[in-house]
């Protein structure tokens, strides 16, 4: 009978015949699911158009006008405090990018291909890793998305799909497959999934090794098929072959303890001769500035993935300073947030200079960076917010002794909640 259950899996995605997804036998030990014949239909008609395309001489649709790296990186200083090191290499490497894939080929040209530059940022948490890949995927007004590596996990254990990743950028752009292949997918928390330990012979560590390894082949560049709802395959749903060659991957991670590695290297090969105590406490400080390869491999990240990360780059800790300038500086600094909400009620902010200073020692004693600005700022503003609409008043200043009031109450009613 027809609908009955030949047992054959599909060779390509694994889909198990059944009715809505039926499995052929191809050639000897060759078996397709009728979705992965039409992916290859699909592919063939549309590499031979792109053969076409390439013979006559016609660029393929292209992100119309790439900005150079100096432009990339003045865009990227309206948002971002600092951080000088990473945005030039952010700049040049999305720069290269984008000229790769608007690198149409005729058949006369030479056979040089410019290779995929997928990009590993490392520093502490909240320093604008994030920050960076949003801003550049604004920029070049591409899909993006932000995946969590941590819910990523190996076929057949709890979590998703590796593959998922790619559905969340479909969704960025409405399922319109062309332009996701154009995205930026920013994976968090790379470190996460580190190995735990250096050494490979270990038994094997499925929650790390596992999804590194899947992570693979979306990074070089391959065809893969995409569940359009995320989560596990499943043989009923039809997948979405989704090409990752022109995807930017733009990975981040804390690292937290690489230091100790990168110190290690350093004083085995660097530091000696002529390196007096000062330099010494200099690359102390700065010791994420001088991450190399090696240091990711000995964290537990595998060789093949830092070979497809090719460009490293570290992120610096904020300090005071930086901490002020984001509150008052970036285009949407969230200072000049409020400024604007107030406005819209008819009604003028304003900040003081020692209000902004004790909101970064906030920030600072409760450990918590950049991202502890917003939350802080939140808490002082809850009243004012609260008032401003039905109020007559049409200026309020933030000085420092409104933040320490404001701050004392919130500490008390919390305080008062968890009794
Ligand atoms: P992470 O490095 O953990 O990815 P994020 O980029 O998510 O950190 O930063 C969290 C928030 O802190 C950002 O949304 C932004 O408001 C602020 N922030 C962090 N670093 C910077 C920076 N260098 N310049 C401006 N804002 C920053």
């Amino acid at each position: 009978m027809a609908n009955k259950n030949n047992g054959l899996r599909c060779s390509m995605c694994g889909a198990i015949d059944s009715v809505s997804t039926p499995v052929v036998q191809v050639l000897d030990g060759l078996n397709l699911c009728t979705d992965c014949i039409g992916f290859i239909d699909e592919t063939r008609d549309r590499q031979l158009q792109d053969r076409k395309a390439a013979k006559e001489g016609k660029k393929t649709k292209s992100i119309n006008k790439i900005p150079t790296p100096k432009e990339i990186n003045r865009f990227l200083d309206q948002y971002i405090i600092g951080q000088d090191e990473a945005k030039k290499y952010l700049s040049v490497a999305v720069y290269n990018h984008y000229k790769r894939i608007n690198d149409t080929k005729t058949e006369d040209d030479d056979d040089v291909e410019i290779d995929k530059s997928n990009i590993i940022l490392v520093g502490p948490t909240g320093t604008g890793k994030t920050l960076l890949a949003k801003t550049i995927a604004k920029l070049l007004d591409v899909p993006f998305t932000i995946v969590d590596a941590t819910v990523l996990t190996e076929a057949g254990y709890v979590g998703e799909d590796i593959e998922s990743l790619l559905t969340r950028l479909l969704q960025a752009c409405d399922y319109d497959v062309e332009k996701a292949q154009k995205g930026i997918v920013f994976i968090d928390e790379i470190d996460k999934i580190a190995r735990k330990s250096a050494n490979p012979s270990i038994t094997r560590d499925v929650s790390g090794e596992g999804v590194q390894q899947g992570l693979l082949k979306l990074l070089e560049g391959s065809t893969v098929l995409v569940p359009p709802n995320g989560g596990r395959k499943h043989p009923e749903q039809k997948l979405i072959p989704v090409d990752t060659k022109n995807i930017l991957f733009i990975c981040g991670g804390a690292f937290d303890g690489i230091e100790r590695k990168i110190a290690s290297r350093l004083n085995t090969h660097v530091v000696g001769y002529g390196h007096d105590e000062k330099s010494k406490k200099e690359q102390r400080e700065n010791i994420m500035r001088y991450v190399m390869p090696q240091d990711l491999k000995s964290f537990g990240l595998i060789p093949e993935i830092i070979g497809r990360l090719p460009i490293l780059t570290s992120l610096d800790p904020l300090d005071k300073n930086a901490l002020l300038r984001i509150l008052t500086e970036p285009k949407n600094a969230i200072t000049r947030q409020y400024k604007k909400l107030f406005a819209i009620d008819g009604a003028e902010l304003e900040f003081t200079p020692e209000a902004l200073d004790l909101i970064t020692d906030k920030a600072i004693e409760y450990k918590l960076g950049a991202r502890g600005l917003r939350s802080i700022v939140e808490t002082i503003m809850v009243d004012a917010m609260y008032e401003a609409p039905s109020s007559k008043k049409k200026k309020i200043v933030v000085d420092e002794n409104y933040v320490e009031r404001q701050l004392e109450k919130a500490h008390f009613e919390r305080t008062k909640l968890s009794d």
